[in-house]
């Protein structure tokens, strides 16, 4: 049978696994490790993991937040005009980080994926369609990932909004095919924005 550590520590290396990109052996070096911080430190880091479960998403666009409202919903500076449709809250700093995005945004919360069960009704497709209905939105970026899946997103929802006066545009292929936006560098990020195309 293979060596366990006292239980409370396998524990929290089980936790660690569950991480993404995290494999078994890098949880058990980051249990282990935990073991050298002091008592503060580690009360603090439970305090900061409970106080996740306060995070909300945001009721008009699904980005993280403390309030109902998130910041970005909240400014009235941003551009009325501009919407930009995401998969995922990551992609949301990336584009921020460029500097150069002023308007909206609306994460979906995933992209459509037939074989993994995930139909539109999944996606908070119904509520982007209800925001485009307000009639102040111009232009929607679909910046859904550039791969099989999201392309197919960005189709169909490209569809469904055809009936609608707003330009769509998609953002370039310049980044890489497969290439995951949740972790899109800001640099990245701002070339596949500035060369966004119009779609068909
Ligand atoms: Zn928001």
């Amino acid at each position: 049978m293979a060596y366990r550590y006292p239980s409370n520590i396998e524990l929290v290396r089980e936790s660690f696994a569950r991480l993404p990109g995290i494999g078994k052996k890098t949880a058990e070096r980051l249990a282990v490790s935990m073991l050298n911080w002091d008592d503060k430190h580690i009360q603090e880091f439970a305090q900061q993991l409970l106080a996740l479960q306060d995070i909300k998403h945001c009721k008009i666009c699904g980005n993280l937040s403390d309030e109902d409202i998130c910041d970005i919903c909240s400014n009235t500076l941003r551009n009325p005009a501009l919407l930009c449709v995401v998969e995922t809250v990551q992609q949301i700093p990336a584009i921020e980080n460029t500097g150069k995005y002023t308007g909206y945004y609306h994460v979906l919360g995933g992209r459509l994926s037939p074989l993994d069960g995930i139909e539109p009704e999944d996606l908070s497709i119904d509520k982007l369609l209800s925001r485009v209905e307000q009639g102040k939105i111009k232009e929607i970026i679909l910046a859904t990932n550039p791969d099989v899946e999201g392309e197919a997103t960005a189709s169909y929802i490209a569809n469904l909004l055809s009936n609608y006066t707003v330009d769509l545009t998609r953002i370039s292929r310049g980044i890489p095919l497969g290439a995951d936006l949740s972790y899109a560098d800001a640099a990245t990020m701002g070339v596949a924005m500035d060369a966004r195309r119009k779609m068909d």
